[in-house]
């Protein structure tokens, strides 16, 4: 489970490089839609996954380094499916400021564990407001699953796939029913936390 737990912590730490590393801004499709689905765009969960495999530990690197491009290329293959498959666009987020308590903040509020949150707010609702944290939580459980049983089709499949959903997870427009300026008057926000400012950093660099 360490090594699992490196793994994310690894991605995570490498959310935020994403954006300010070099690498061209050609292929980068930002995509600000009418819901919270969308974010990074191609070019930043690539950069992210590509770059979250130079922080593994020894014992993971020279597995992942091999399968790098696989790694990177396929970090966008939850959002080409969000239009194909229902289910996919709340994996992507989670309003969770729409979970409010007069004396918690919603992070202390809104339970952890999956069943706790379904029994607390109805499935209905937790899908309609994003479920990106407890999906999370899954794809850890399959891709530790895959990892005991040998599968590496399955392993760089769910790896790649992970990295995308703590990418989209990472981003504090991801995690608010104001996902585009558009309650306050700043519409315009989502494309220019996700586009903009990658373009600049590439710029100054
Ligand atoms: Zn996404």
């Amino acid at each position: 489970m360490k090594r699992f737990s490196q793994l994310l912590f690894s991605l995570v730490l490498l959310l935020g490089l994403g954006l300010i590393m070099g690498g061209t801004t050609s292929n980068f499709e930002p995509k600000v839609t009418n819901n919270s689905s969308a974010v990074w765009g191609f070019y930043g969960h690539q950069k992210i996954n590509r770059l979250a495999v130079f922080t593994l530990p020894k014992g993971m690197f020279g597995f992942y380094k091999n399968h790098i491009e696989y790694i990177t290329e396929h970090a966008v293959d939850p959002d080409k499916r969000r239009y194909a498959i229902e289910a996919e666009a709340p994996r992507h987020y989670i309003d969770i400021d729409h979970y409010h308590h007069d004396s918690l903040t919603p992070f202390e509020f809104v339970p952890k564990r999956w069943e706790k949150a379904v029994e607390l707010f109805t499935e209905d609702t937790l899908q309609a407001y994003g479920i990106v944290p407890w999906h999370v939580d899954v794809m850890q459980r399959r891709l530790t699953y895959a990892f005991k049983n040998k599968e590496v089709a399955k392993i760089l499949k769910l790896s790649a796939e992970i990295g995308h959903y703590i990418g989209d997870a990472s981003v504090p427009l991801h995690t608010t029913e104001n996902y585009n300026g558009q309650l306050t008057g700043q519409r315009g926000i989502h494309g220019f936390w996700e586009s903009r400012i990658p373009e600049f950093a590439e710029l100054v660099k």
